[in-house]
């Protein structure tokens, strides 16, 4: 492999922290000088430049506006690097994969995302594996999209979750088959990735301050609650984790009428399912049919993280021949598997 040169964004995380007075906490320079060390110790280490966002993050503190920053920052060293990484806390760093894959349009080079569940500080630690093969991945050639690098997996970024919140192999991406992984060899399969895109490479900003809200259906849930939320609040955008196949409880007309008299006054509300895996078909029970009836947008099978990023994403974007309803409905970036 000609020897590539990347853009790396170190945003925050549990990789770089180091203990303190009130548990781990990120320590400016410290990953900066531990990757160097790695660099030096790791033959073929792809070069690269390292922007330290201060103030580094626990990714919980996370916003959206932070997006907008990455976002600017990669667009900003885009036609001077191969690839790039951004290395992030695992908490909301699906949401991070997601959100980043769509605003990056017409990507041709690989932007991988990484964390770790244990310091750098600490031994033994995934930090470090994780850090030199999200270097490696994003050194790949034909690699257009945004990736998750997490114990020895490459995951498609939007449809990478969090899954395990205790383990070294924390993330899945339990819709979508694993691109590639380390075994001996890094291997991926190209023809799971998404191809070279055709047009010029685009950056998009998101807007910050749009309301979008996630809720997720339980039995007992607050009808009164939900319909003070929708009527008085009017949110842009609601993202419903509903049960199993994308189903509601058809029984509770007062919630039905809820969410008909929000999608009506405008309020997107997609339908995703709160299991790990599988899809919404709302024409499968009469449960799901009526969320259909009250206006509701099927996410398919994409992950609640994709679902809020996306719909960022495309009601942040100034209306073009489709509108935001037609565009959750469809495939972007590889992150739902049917429309
Ligand atoms: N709370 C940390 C974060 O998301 C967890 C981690 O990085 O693993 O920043």
């Amino acid at each position: 492999m000609p020897h590539k040169r990347l853009f790396v964004i170190y945003a925050g995380g549990t990789i770089g922290m180091q203990a303190g007075p009130a548990g781990f906490a990120p320590a400016p320079g410290y990953l900066p000088a531990e990757l160097a060390r790695i660099a030096r110790a790791t033959p073929g280490f792809p070069d690269y430049t390292l922007k330290e966002y201060a103030p580094l993050i626990d990714s919980s503190n996370l916003q959206p506006a932070h997006w907008n920053a990455m976002a600017a920052d990669i667009a900003a060293h885009y036609h001077d690097h191969d690839g790039f990484v951004v290395i992030h806390g695992t908490d909301t760093l699906g949401y991070t994969a997601s959100a980043l894959s769509f605003m990056l349009e017409n990507l041709a080079k690989p932007v991988i995302v990484t964390g770790s569940m244990v310091p750098l500080a600490e031994q033994p630690n995934d930090a470090e594996q994780n850090l030199v093969d999200a270097f490696r991945w994003a050194a790949q050639d034909d690699l257009h999209e945004v990736c998750v690098a997490f114990n020895r997996l490459l995951l498609r970024g939007n449809r990478a979750r969090k899954l395990w919140g205790a383990e070294i192999g924390a993330f899945g991406s339990p819709n979508y088959p694993i691109l590639g992984r380390v075994q001996g060899d890094y291997e991926f399969n190209p023809a799971l990735c998404l191809p070279r895109p055709g047009g010029d490479f685009e950056a998009h900003a998101i807007d910050p301050s749009l309301a979008i809200v996630g809720l997720k259906l339980y039995p007992g849930h607050s009808v009164r609650m939900i319909e003070r939320l929708l009527d008085q609040d009017r949110p842009a955008a609601l993202v419903l984790e509903s049960y199993g196949a994308g189903n509601a409880p058809d029984a509770d007309q007062p919630l039905l009428d809820a969410l008909g008299r929000a999608s009506t006054a405008g309020t997107l509300i997609v339908n995703v399912t709160q299991c790990v895996s599988g899809k919404v078909d709302m024409d499968n029970y009469a449960a799901g049919s009526a969320l259909a009836r009250a206006g509701l947008v099927s996410g398919w099978d994409m992950t609640p993280e994709a679902a809020i990023a996306k719909l960022y994403f495309v009601l942040s974007q100034p209306r073009r021949v489709l509108g935001p309803e037609e565009l959750v409905k469809v495939s972007l970036r590889g992150e739902l598997s049917a429309g």
